[in-house]
């Protein structure tokens, strides 16, 4: 697959994608056929297919810091997204609310379908829908010109990608269209110009798409200038990043999409009488590629839970789902890595309640690379990864996993 869609499969591509990461930072914003100069691991490092952590470290193994910074600066921006955002669960909230406002007008649809008056954008929202990605450059002009040229909500563009995308992460893509947008970095907006698409785009690509159709001169909106969003955090819950397995406990440990590698995580050392695999079923089916990849990802995440746990796995489809098989297996204790903000911890809010009133103990943990990373996204990315490339520098991910 072009995008790996198993443990395996996203470790072979890391160690041959390492081998050009050196000229990763000179080569990473042009859009190429094929997308040879990026990884193409965002859907698998977002799934925990592989972790920001192996992803790190296999890096450092190889080189020296300050050859491959940009690399791991890259790697790290999804935890900084993760960590704002965790502090501010009310922007994803405020978000969720104004895309159910919005109404999906015809306009919307043209350009998400492909068939604005830009080439070049028709070709980039095509490939969206046939493959599921679209290179990060790419990505930015193509929510420019949704939220600034066709003057577009932005939100329904996030939603739009958040349906689409292998790669879709609450934090990352929210996050990236308000910076877009210019609501993340106040002010601060980000304009596509025909020059800058010139520049980074294949020259093939242009020509096929026949060229990039739109005018120059468009004037930034600043989205929401109204009125100022509560940016204000919340200090990140502090949970454990270790367990203790007590004898006499029936215990269940839950597979979910936030984290597919529980076997390399807080729950590698419980046995657990049995594995709950938590898919819940979507409101309207996923679009072909999303669905598909996520099926082979959840298989093999499945085959290396089974293998790893010896136990048998169930699967649940929904949260009353989870609860009943909990109660008919006698379980005491549900244990489960916490998603991070998103439609899965929305859809899990008030089961610790549900599963106390069964007699049940919820127990959360968190990986120690975010219990240690996520809090320190507290302000701008620069300032983040002032203590976060300090510690990579000088220890690796030694004191991160
Ligand atoms: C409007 C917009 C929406 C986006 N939505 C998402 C999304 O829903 N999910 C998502 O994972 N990324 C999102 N991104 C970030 C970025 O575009 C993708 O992570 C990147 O294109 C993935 O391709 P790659 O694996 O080949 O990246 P590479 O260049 O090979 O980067 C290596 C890894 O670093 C991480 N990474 C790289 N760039 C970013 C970034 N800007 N932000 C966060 N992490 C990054 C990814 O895990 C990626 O796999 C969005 C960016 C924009 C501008």
């Amino acid at each position: 697959m072009e995008f790996p869609a198993s443990r395996q499969g996203a470790l072979e591509r890391l160690e041959g994608f390492l081998s050009g990461a050196p000229r990763y930072a000179a080569r990473r914003n042009h859009v190429l056929p094929g997308h040879p100069h990026v990884s193409r691991l965002s859907a698998a490092i977002r799934h925990r297919l592989i972790t920001e952590a192996e992803v790190v470290e296999a890096t450092l193994r190889r080189y020296p810091f300050r050859a491959v910074e940009k690399f791991l600066q890259e790697v790290l921006w999804r935890s900084y997204w993760k960590g704002w955002l965790e502090m501010r669960p009310q922007v994803w909230q405020h978000y969720t609310a104004s895309v159910q406002r919005k109404p999906d007008d015809g306009q919307a649809r043209a350009v998400a379908e492909g068939l604005s008056r830009s080439g070049i954008m028709n070709h980039f929202a095509r490939e969206l829908l046939e493959t599921g990605y679209m290179h990060n450059h790419a990505r930015m002009w193509w929510a420019s010109y949704w939220i600034h040229h066709c003057g577009l909500p932005w939100e329904l563009g996030a939603d739009h990608f958040f349906r689409h995308l292998l790669d879709a992460d609450p934090a990352s893509n929210t996050l990236s269209w308000r910076w877009v947008a210019g609501l993340q970095t106040r002010g601060k907006t980000y304009l596509a110009t025909g020059q800058n698409i010139g520049k980074y785009c294949a020259p093939e690509i242009l020509a096929a798409a026949g060229g990039v159709g739109f005018e120059e001169g468009v004037v930034a909106r600043t989205a929401g200038g109204e009125e100022r969003e509560d940016e204000s955090a919340s200090p990140l819950e502090e949970l454990p990043a270790e367990c203790e397995f007590r004898n006499g406990e029936k215990t269940a440990v839950v597979l979910h999409d936030e984290d597919l590698c529980l076997e390399n995580s807080p729950l590698a050392n419980v046995r657990p009488a049995l594995v709950l695999q938590f898919f819940p079923e979507t409101d309207s089916p996923l679009p072909a590629p999303r669905a598909e990849w996520l099926a082979e990802a959840r298989a093999d995440a499945s085959r290396r839970a089974t293998e790893h746990f010896g136990c048998p796995v169930q699967g649940c489809s929904s949260r009353e789902d989870l609860l009943r098989e909990s109660v008919q297996q006698g379980v005491t204790s549900l244990l489960m890595l916490q998603p991070c903000v998103g439609p899965l911890r929305d859809e899990l809010s008030g089961l610790s309640e549900e599963l106390a009133g069964c007699g049940m103990k919820f127990v959360r943990l968190r990986r120690k690379w975010d219990s240690v990373l996520l809090p320190h996204a507290s302000r701008g990315f620069f300032p983040f990864w002032n203590k976060a490339g300090r510690l990579l520098a000088k220890s690796g991910t030694e004191t991160l996993t």
